[in-house]
């Protein structure tokens, strides 16, 4: 399959520029997460697990189970620093100038991290019209098997994230083990065929989520499905207890059938979705990894969001 024709029968959903103006234009990406090393899928504040109960599927949903999660936070902070390192070392192979995103405290609204993951100015009096609006979105993903299944204990060195120090104390936690899938969706709003490729890539690239500080946090995502509609048509939580009825049969086809059998027809509007097949889905991945984030890709990925910005401070 031919880059173009991989991303033709999508091309209706995306947009020719970003805008600040959003339409309902929706590219949802359905993912596998696995996580490949012992890792603590922790909230900030316990510093445990994060766990909480979910029916045990679809079908046997008088059963509950408790599941992990994997905050939406926690991906979309690995995943936007993945693109702005990206965009970093890309710039400087093209040779052009190094610009700075500084995550958190400044962050420059003039690349396509800022574009995509959205920005909000520091500068007094501006933020109104200066904010950029995100146009990419997470949520919490729920591992597929229980916590039972999934989670081991693992003794840590207790380090005081305060100070860095080593404690003493080694801590007896619970930790995912290797081989953990999470399905988890990620969704695009009114994006660019290069606003695809760049997430697509991110990724693909996205390998660690730093989920406790210095240890494991290894992931490899895989994408599954991709789905495009005029709406959201799937969410985290509805994927992870379809496949819970299938696991004896994980596929593409699988995550295929569910979309265009069920999902597509819960929509408002089942015309205007288009479900990829799993050959479609592979297609696409293939040429977005193949094109490169060169000179020529770059400047006009950058232009794309002066131009939002001149359009948003014209308005
Ligand atoms: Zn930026």
């Amino acid at each position: 399959m031919s880059a173009k024709d991989a991303f033709a029968r999508i091309q209706t959903y995306l947009l020719e520029k970003p805008r600040p103006l959003i339409g309902a234009e929706t590219i949802q990406l359905v993912l596998m997460r696995e996580i490949l090393d012992y890792t603590i899928l922790r909230t900030e504040e316990t510093r445990e697990l994060k766990t909480l109960h979910t029916p045990f599927s679809m079908t046997k949903n008088d059963q509950t189970v408790r599941r992990v999660a994997f905050l939406a936070t926690k991906q979309k902070a690995a995943e936007s620093r993945e693109l702005e390192h990206l965009l970093r070392t890309a710039r400087k192979v093209a040779g052009l100038p190094e610009q700075e995103c500084y995550l958190k405290d400044n962050l420059c609204m003039s690349c396509p991290r800022c574009g995509l993951y959205g920005a909000t100015s520091t500068l007094a009096g501006q933020q109104e019209r200066a904010n950029i609006k995100h146009r990419i979105e997470y949520s919490t993903a729920f591992s597929l098997l229980s916590f039972e299944d999934v989670a081991t204990a693992a003794t840590f060195n207790a380090i005081n994230d305060r100070n860095q120090i080593t404690g003493q104390a080694l801590g007896q936690r619970f930790a995912v083990q290797p081989a953990t899938l999470f399905p988890s969706i990620v969704t695009l709003k009114s994006v660019t065929k290069l606003e695809l490729i760049m997430v697509v890539k991110t990724l693909l690239s996205c390998k660690s989520y730093g989920a406790e500080s210095r240890i494991g946090g290894d992931v490899r995502n895989s994408i599954w499905g991709i789905v495009a509609g005029w709406e959201e048509v799937i969410t985290s939580l509805e994927l992870t207890l379809e496949l819970a009825d299938k696991l004896d049969n994980l596929n593409s086809n699988i995550i295929k059938e569910i979309l265009e059998e069920k999902y597509k027809l819960m929509t408002g509007n089942p015309q205007h979705v288009t479900v990829l097949e799993p050959e479609e889905v592979e297609g696409l991945i293939q040429a977005c990894a193949n094109i490169d984030l060169d000179k020529a890709f770059l400047e006009k990925a950058y232009q794309d969001v002066a131009d939002y910005r001149n359009e948003q401070l014209a308005r």
